[in-house]
């Protein structure tokens, strides 16, 4: 096993939150290190056309915005570290996290920025329609599929939201869900039933996403009654699976506060979590926004607030040596 490699801050993550952090931290001075785990860059390397981070007039790829960040991070003094973090003991001072290959870093103040995966049907049609027509996130692709009929699968928040989002560019969402109550909030439900843009299908599963065309793109969706087991098929260009995120903070259970749906606890307003000394930004502790915008804005305030507790651990610790 290598030596134990030491940082101030370490940054756990090279998601928008986790570059930006480090970007900060850099430039404080504190030379931070960035694991960059299993996904370098992050989900917006899984996708193409990104028209909504701002700085940007003409649309841009997805993978070259976190070859920027990285660039930017690195350029001001990140040390970027291809290594995935598989155990965290932050009991002791200073944090102790392990690698895969069994190197050990140490730090004083650690930023969380592990991000969150949509969760899927697990179709291999699915798979195969990602990036022809199969979204996760409206807000990021909606308007690729504008005057188009699109579909939204899932009956939680996420799915109205989506369903109402999508409709500032379709006339025609149909929201098709596995049951035939909604689990959403009465308020958003309320506007959803209101909504003529949208029609609700009711006790269907999704069993095929249909692709044709050259280029290959969605047609739509093979469906199922599951009360009757009648198949039939929804036309649509554009098909968003909105059944819930995965935050991944499964390194922090018993460590740190985490809620209901998995997500890192913070104090309202900040990125401090639960142990002095260790932040969470991005989607790991967000549930609502899920935005690179977002995501880089907490990576942000992350950094801030650990300059800041490094300082005052600095000052203490001058205090009593006098
Ligand atoms: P992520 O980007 O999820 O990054 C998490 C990082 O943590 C990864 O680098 C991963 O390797 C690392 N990691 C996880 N576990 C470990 C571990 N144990 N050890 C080390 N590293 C670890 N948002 C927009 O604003 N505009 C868009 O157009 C847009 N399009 C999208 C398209 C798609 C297909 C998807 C999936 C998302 C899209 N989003 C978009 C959402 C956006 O990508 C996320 O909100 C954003 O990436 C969240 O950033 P993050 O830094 O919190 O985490
Ligand atoms: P969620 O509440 O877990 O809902 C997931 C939905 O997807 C459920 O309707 C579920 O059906 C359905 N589903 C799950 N697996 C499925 C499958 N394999 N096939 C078909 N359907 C499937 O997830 P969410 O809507 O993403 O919300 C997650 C959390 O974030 C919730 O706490 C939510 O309140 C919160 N959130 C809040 C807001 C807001 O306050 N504005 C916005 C977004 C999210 P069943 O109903 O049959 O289980």
């Amino acid at each position: 096993m290598s030596d134990v490699k030491h940082t101030k801050l370490l940054v756990l993550g090279s998601g928008p939150a986790g570059w930006t952090a480090a970007i900060y931290a850099a430039r404080a001075g504190l030379k931070p290190i960035v694991v960059e785990g299993i996904q370098p860059g992050g989900q917006l390397t899984t996708t193409t056309d990104v028209e909504n981070y701002p700085g940007f007039r003409d649309v841009i790829q997805g993978p070259w915005l976190m070859e920027e960040m990285k660039a930017q991070a690195v350029h001001v003094g990140t040390e970027a570290v291809w290594d995935h973090i598989n155990d965290v003991d932050l009991s002791v001072r200073p944090f102790r996290l392990t690698g895969d290959g069994g190197q050990v870093y140490t730090c004083d103040t650690l930023v969380i920025a592990t991000g969150a995966q949509a969760k899927w049907l697990g179709l291999p049609s699915e798979e195969h329609a990602k990036g022809k027509g199969a979204s996760a996130c409206a807000t990021c692709d909606g308007f690729f599929y504008r005057g188009k009929k699109v579909t939204v699968i899932g009956g939680g928040n996420t799915a109205v939201e989506e369903a109402l989002y999508l409709t500032n560019h379709s006339d025609d969402v149909t929201l098709i869900h596995r049951r035939d109550e909604l689990r959403a909030e009465k308020i958003l439900q309320d506007r959803l039933f209101a909504n003529e843009k949208i029609t609700t299908l009711w006790d269907h599963t999704v069993e095929e996403f249909m692709l044709g065309g050259d280029p290959e793109a969605l047609t739509g969706l093979r469906v199922k009654n599951v009360k009757t087991g009648e198949e039939s098929i929804v036309e649509c260009k554009g098909a968003f699976v909105a059944i819930g995120h995965a935050p991944a903070t499964e390194l922090f259970k018993g460590k740190l506060d985490i809620d209901d749906d998995g997500y890192l606890v913070v104090e309202q307003g900040t990125p401090r979590t639960s142990v002095p000394g260790v932040y969470a930004c991005g989607d790991v502790m967000d549930k609502h926004y899920r935005q690179a915008v977002t995501a880089a804005g907490t990576g942000c305030m992350a950094a801030l607030d650990a300059e800041k507790y490094l300082a005052e651990l600095e000052f203490a610790e001058k205090e009593a040596a006098e």
